[in-house]
């Protein structure tokens, strides 16, 4: 990672433009928090609108040179990258848990699910092949290419500060485009380290920049002439703002949004695999992961036996510095961790039951740490805001039904659509789930079913804006635009006039 001495001697993280650190022409800056110790470390620079003009232009200028070399020269340079960060990634989980305060165990499996979308895009030659119909009329053939758009802009939220980015620009930069990528103000280093790494692995100068800050570099991103799309992921209304701005300044848009994800537990469950589901699903990274669950459905009669276990597994969680071995960090800022907090005495007032109240805990680490333990919530009625809010934080909630329907309809029944799971041993009740919800991404006896790389990651209703969704295909696709060109080769002095539409005979 890059730094530069800046103010109260302080490190100050840099844009990364055109292959190298930049300072940025503004002096407004950010503080970047040590979650775990709960103070600020380092600043970042924060971009202005000549920043963005910058760290646009050299992506425009690098476009022609990248776009043109071939395809076999870029996936070997997406190989090297690939390599380089299989080999230095515990550096990388380091940088992540000092900024985000996930435990390491957990940094190094978001890199290692990002790295997944790396190799996917070292075999993206196979994936931008084209069609070819041969004899379409008589003498005449169709095929299709499919071509980079241009400069792309990736912007990222905090929770995900290395596996968000790659779940776009390795596919943007394999099908050869150019990106500006604006990570998280809260996290911003693991973004010029690997922008860093990329260049070890020889990728051109202005091929990916990092541009930090905040709402102006969004703003300049989303409204610059020469940004070809927007690939952004953070919670809904500001997905709702980009998606709606982006595309009205004409560019491709895809805004992965909030999340409210449900785990029901069916009668006949294996009620051990649905406890230790719940928790490592409600409480890994502290809750603040998107396909994270946040509400247990109940079928009844299972609720008293689940929440049993659950709660006896929940003793045995250390919660403590991610540096050492705790199963849950920090929460990203104080004020993210009051606002957490706050929902216990919300769901106090609405009279759910806390069976675990996560701000008595002992913690493994500084007493200024932004600290809040896992909780459990039985009863939760589902007018109240902590069943109906995206708290984003290590809070699970219980609600009991007397029936699968009842499950079913409260799943379909709120504003988001990302992730959701099934505990069952009925094969038929497993289908009609899938069948039957509006979400994107269902697991059956899986809790957190983020899809493999070569699948497309993206949800339902509030939880995407636009209509394609992270890598796969989708994002193939989402990179690339089509051309069909048609063709014939006839004889010389073949050609008459005739200005009727043309037919195929
Ligand atoms: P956020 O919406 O606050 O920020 C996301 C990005 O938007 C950041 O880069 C931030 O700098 C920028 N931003 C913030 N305010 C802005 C504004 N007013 N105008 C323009 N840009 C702005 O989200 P967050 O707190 O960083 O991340 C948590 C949220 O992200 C949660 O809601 C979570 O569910 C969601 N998320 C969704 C997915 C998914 O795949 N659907 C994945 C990860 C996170």
């Amino acid at each position: 990672m890059t730094t530069t001495d800046h103010g109260e001697g302080l490190p100050v993280v840099p844009h990364w433009i055109n292959g190298a650190p930049w300072a940025g022409a503004g002096g407004r800056t950010g503080d970047v928090y040590d979650p775990a110790l709960g103070t600020v470390t380092k600043h970042v620079a924060f971009a202005e609108d000549t920043d963005v003009e910058t760290a646009v232009l050299a992506a425009r200028n690098a476009f022609a040179g990248w776009r043109a070399l071939s395809l076999a020269r870029r996936q070997a340079i997406m190989f090297r990258f690939r390599d380089l960060l299989d080999e230095r990634k515990d550096e990388l989980a380091e940088i992540i848990t000092a900024e985000h305060g996930k435990v390491l165990s957990d940094a190094l499996g978001e890199i290692t699910r990002g790295q997944e979308v790396v190799e996917f895009a070292t075999g993206l030659a196979h994936h931008l092949k084209g069609e070819f119909s041969e004899q379409v009329s008589t003498g005449v053939d169709v095929h299709s290419i499919r071509q980079p758009l241009g400069v792309v802009a990736v912007v990222s939220p905090f929770n995900f500060p290395a596996m968000v980015p790659m779940w776009f620009f390795p596919v943007a930069i394999a099908a050869g485009n150019t990106v500006v990528l604006k990570p998280s103000e809260k996290d911003p280093s693991a973004a010029v380290w690997i922008a860093g790494l990329f260049k070890e692995a020889g990728l051109p100068d202005g091929v990916f920049n990092v541009l930090q800050g905040d709402k102006v570099a969004v703003d300049g991103l989303l409204t610059h002439p020469d940004v070809c799309s927007v690939s952004f992921v953070g919670s809904t209304p500001i997905a709702r703002y980009v998606y709606e701005t982006g595309a009205r300044h004409g560019k491709r848009v895809q805004a992965l949004g909030g999340a409210k994800n449900h785990m029901l537990v069916l009668p006949d469950a294996d009620l051990d695999l649905a406890a230790d589901s719940a928790i490592n699903a409600g409480f890994g990274s502290a809750g603040e992961r998107c396909m994270a669950i946040s509400v247990i459905v109940a079928v009844e009669p299972v609720a008293d036996e689940l929440i049993a276990r659950i709660t006896s597994r929940m003793a045995a969680l250390r919660v403590g510095d991610g540096r050492r071995s705790c199963d849950m960090g920090p929460l990203v800022t104080r004020e993210h961790r009051d606002r957490v907090a706050s929902y216990v005495d919300v769901a106090i007032e609405d009279g759910a039951e806390v069976v675990v109240d996560g701000r008595k805990i002992e913690v493994d680490g500084d007493g200024d740490g932004f600290w809040f333990g896992p909780t459990l919530i039985d009863r939760v009625p589902t007018t109240s805001r902590v069943y109906t809010d995206e708290i984003f934080g290590p809070i699970l909630s219980l609600v009991r039904v007397s029936a699968f329907d009842d499950a079913i309809r409260l799943v379909n029944s709120g504003p988001y659509g990302n992730g959701t799971a099934i505990f069952t041993n009925d094969g038929r009740a497993a289908r009609r789930f899938q069948n039957e919800v509006a979400v994107g991404m269902i697991g059956v006896n899986v809790p957190i079913p983020v899809p493999v790389a070569t699948f497309s990651f993206g949800g339902w209703r509030q939880s995407l804006f636009g209509d394609t969704r992270a890598h796969g295909a989708d994002g193939v696709r989402f990179f690339t635009q089509q051309k069909v060109v048609t063709s014939r080769w006839p004889e010389p002095h073949q050609g008459e006039l005739n200005l009727g539409f043309p037919r195929n005979e």
